[in-house]
């Protein structure tokens, strides 16, 4: 049967995660930014195993990260080869088959759709938040967006599922958030991504683990 298949972008269909790829890379010539760019890998940590709240998370990484428009340009062009390997042909393979495919993610839109675009994914299959600039600095995000606020992803897959109108949703995705898009009722069932990092609590609790890509496939295809 023809599914509605969400993924997470960040450590799922790309093999990095994106605001602290773009951080990393606008600190590299700070002085302070080796010190500024561990502040923000641990808070990204502490928000994937869920242990502090996403918006929180979210807040805080802004904060210490200080992007501009011109690093968030650079950042976005360069995010376009790290995309998770195999993942491309396993997308291609799911929507032959008729599958919808979707890529939802806590991620910034203005980072991740071109390589959402060459992965296939049109501007309406993607979900994410969005930065809000003064001039040419990043000074926040939108925070009407649902996926800025803990259990925002379970309310986009539900709308999306209802958009689609496919009696099944399947979430695929590394986090906290991603699992909690299925316990909360909004995904029919889950797949925990550990190809590029295992979160060791989704990993305890993901009805289904894939290890790899080729795991994902076998799980999603059969
Ligand atoms: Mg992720």
């Amino acid at each position: 049967m023809s599914r509605l298949i969400v993924f997470d972008v960040d450590s799922t269909l790309l093999a990095v995660e994106s605001l602290d790829f773009a951080v990393d890379r606008a600190l590299r010539d700070a002085g302070d930014g080796p010190q500024r760019a561990a502040k923000l890998k641990a808070l990204t940590d502490l928000g994937m195993a869920g242990s502090l709240e996403f918006r929180a998370s979210l807040e805080q990484r802004l904060a210490i990260a200080g992007l501009t428009r011109r690093a968030v340009d650079e950042a976005c062009e360069a995010l376009r080869a790290h995309a998770t390997e195999g993942m491309a042909d396993l997308l291609e393979a799911l929507r032959a088959k008729g599958h919808d495919v979707a890529a939802v993610s806590g991620g910034f839109v203005e980072l991740i759709s071109p390589a959402l675009a060459d992965l296939g994914f049109s501007s309406g299959d993607i979900r994410a938040n969005r930065f809000v600039f003064d001039g040419e600095a990043v000074t926040g995000f939108d925070r009407n967006n649902p996926l800025s606020r803990s259990g925002g992803k379970g309310q986009v897959v539900a709308a999306l599922k209802a958009l689609t109108g496919r009696p099944l949703a399947v979430m695929v995705g590394d986090g906290m958030t991603d699992y909690e898009a299925f316990a909360s009722g909004a995904a029919d069932s889950f797949i925990g991504f550990g190809a590029v990092t295992v979160r060791a609590p989704v990993r305890e609790k993901a009805p289904a683990f894939a290890e790899t890509v080729e795991d994902l496939r076998k799980l999603l295809l059969g």
